[in-house]
Parts: C-alpha cells; sequence; structure tokens
C-alpha cells in the first residue's frame, strides 16, 4: 500500500485525523458523489460535510464506491441549527447516519454557536453530542464557530473538551485569539475557507512567495496553515485545483514568510463568513 504524504494529528480524545481532507461546502448534491470520488482518487482520506449543505448522501456513495474501508475515510458532519434541542439533535444525529449510510461517524460538530437563539443553551446541545460520543455513534465530537465565550461555558458545565473548533481563518482573517484559546485547552483548530474562497490569491504578498518557493498561491496559503498546525480541507470541483491543494508535502515556507502571511491579517473586517456572536440563521 502506498504511504500517504499527509501527517495525522492526534485529537485530545487519542483519535487521529489527517491534517488535510476535502472540504464539500456548495457543492450540489447531484455533484457531490463524482467530487468526492475524484478527490479519494487523489488520495484525500478525510472529508468534511455537513447536514447544511444537503449532500452528505453523495459522500457516502463516493466512500462506498471506492473500495476503501470504512475506516480509511474520516468523515466529518455537523448539526443544523434546526436541531440544537436535545430531542431534534438525537433524530438529526440519526438521520445523518442514514443519509451517509455509517453506522459510526468520525467527527460530529456543532455546527454555529447560535448565542441568540435557543436562549443562548448551546450548553445543553453539547451535552447531547457528549450521549453520541458515549455510545460510540461518534468516535469524536467538536464544535464550530465557537467564540472563547462559547468555549467557556462548555469548560466549566460539561465533561468533555470539544476535540476540534473548527473556524474561519485564512491570511486576511487570522482569528488569533481562538487559536490560542485552542492551544492553552487541548482543542484543535481546524480553518474554514481556507483559503479565503480565493479572495486571497491575488495577494501580491502570496503572489510573491509563490514564485519565491516554485508554488501556486493556494499551495502557499494551505502550507501556511499546515505548518501553524492546524487542520485544513479545501474546496474545489476542479480536478487540476483538487490535485494541486493535495501537493503540500514537499516544500517548506521559511519562519519569516509565515510571518509575512499572518501579517495580512485584517481582523473583524477580513471575514469571508458570518460573525458567530450574531448569526442566527436557521435554514428551511
Ligand atoms: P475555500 O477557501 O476552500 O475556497 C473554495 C473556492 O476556491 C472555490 O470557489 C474553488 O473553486 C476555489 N479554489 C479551490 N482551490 C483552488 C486553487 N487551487 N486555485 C484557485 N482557486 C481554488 O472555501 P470553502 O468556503 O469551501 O471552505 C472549505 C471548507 O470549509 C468547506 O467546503 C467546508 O467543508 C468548510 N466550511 C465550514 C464552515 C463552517 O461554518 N463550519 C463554513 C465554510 C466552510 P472551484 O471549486 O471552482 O475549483
Amino acid at each position: 500500500m502506498k504511504l500517504s504524504p499527509i501527517p495525522n494529528i492526534t485529537l485530545n480524545d487519542g483519535n487521529t485525523i489527517p491534517q488535510l481532507g476535502f472540504g464539500v461546502f456548495q457543492i450540489a448534491p447531484r455533484d457531490t458523489a463524482q467530487a468526492v470520488s475524484k478527490a479519494l482518487e487523489i488520495g484525500y482520506r478525510h472529508i468534511d460535510t455537513a447536514e447544511m449543505y444537503g449532500n452528505e448522501k453523495g459522500v457516502g456513495e463516493a466512500i462506498r464506491a471506492s473500495g476503501l474501508e470504512r475506516g480509511e475515510v474520516f468523515v466529518t458532519s455537523k448539526l443544523n441549527n434546526g436541531f440544537h434541542r436535545p430531542d431534534d439533535a438525537r433524530k438529526a444525529f440519526s438521520t445523518t447516519l442514514s443519509e451517509l449510510g455509517f453506522d459510526y461517524l468520525d467527527l460530529f460538530l456543532i455546527h454555529w454557536p447560535l448565542p441568540t437563539l435557543y436562549g443562548g443553551d448551546f450548553v445543553s446541545t453539547w451535552k447531547m453530542l457528549e450521549e453520541f460520543y458515549r455510545d460510540g455513534r461518534a468516535r469524536s465530537i467538536g464544535v464550530s464557530n465557537f467564540q472563547i465565550e462559547h468555549l467557556q461555558p462548555l469548560a466549566a458545565e460539561t465533561d468533555l473538551v470539544p476535540s476540534v473548533n473548527q473556524i474561519e481563518v485564512h491570511p486576511y482573517f487570522t482569528n488569533e485569539a481562538v487559536r490560542a484559546y485552542g492551544r492553552e485547552h487541548r482543542i484543535t483548530t481546524e480553518a474554514w475557507s481556507p483559503i479565503a474562497q480565493g479572495k486571497v490569491l491575488g495577494d501580491p504578498t502570496i503572489t510573491e512567495l509563490a514564485a519565491k518557493v516554485g508554488k501556486t498561491p493556494a499551495q502557499v496559503v494551505l502550507r501556511w496553515h499546515i505548518q501553524r498546525g492546524d487542520i485544513v480541507f479545501p474546496k474545489s470541483t476542479t480536478p487540476s485545483r483538487m490535485k494541486e491543494n493535495f501537493d503540500l508535502f514537499d516544500f517548506e515556507l521559511e519562519r519569516a514568510d509565515i510571518s509575512r502571511i499572518s501579517a495580512l491579517n485584517r481582523g473583524e473586517s477580513g471575514r469571508v463568513g458570518p460573525n458567530p456572536d450574531t448569526f442566527a440563521y436557521i435554514p428551511r
């Protein structure tokens, strides 16, 4: 068997996760199985989906059709915003498993904290995820889009520390304080929209460094994440870009160049996605 070039990261529960994966946000349900099949063929062994994306079924189909063992592919899904109440969360988790056609999930996340909904009670929702972890159907559990003030009540009032916090991170929004809280509390950061949905790729600092190391702008930005220790899962439906985004392990950025990329941070105005403090969207 060919050895994977992708490093594994060990989570606080002892499970391991490939540091590079493939994200399927905004891939149409009818195109998802084909995209995931291509990703698996290239060598990706970690897929990031969500109930909200409507494409869990295609992810499961592609994994089954690949001939790989279930245990060879790390799959994450997320609890949708309409299902934070405990009974709804139970049903939603079962539906996620049946859409994927799996009897367990590698990682299940609360997609958004929604502090302005459900009376601000995401702690009860987290306790449901603890239940899925204890019954073995979620091998690891974590959160997404949690700010420090959302992580603190979990630490004070619940038993398990989230294994990951999946948050927006890219050169225009480096999200350092939340990342630092994660480091201090053994919560691994997963960086979503790692290339800012393409917006950072024309930045003069990035294109200059790409020319210097002989790689593409996307590879430089993804390598920056890898060397900072975060987990990434860029999305692409373009096979050549899927290959490009996988090819990150034969070069290194110098420490000074990593700092130059981090210095592109624009703070709040650099976000490409919503602010978790106010995001209150419930899909119908
Ligand atoms: P990305 O930062 O991964 O960017 C995706 C976009 O960049 C697509 O338009 C893609 O185009 C383009 N692209 C990809 N690779 C290249 C390349 N090498 N060169 C040029 N352009 C490229 O954005 P996403 O928002 O999709 O984030 C990635 C993943 O993060 C998602 O799929 C999802 O799994 C997760 N996520 C989680 C969120 C959360 O709330 N937890 C929120 C947002 C994302 P094309 O497909 O046409 O090639």
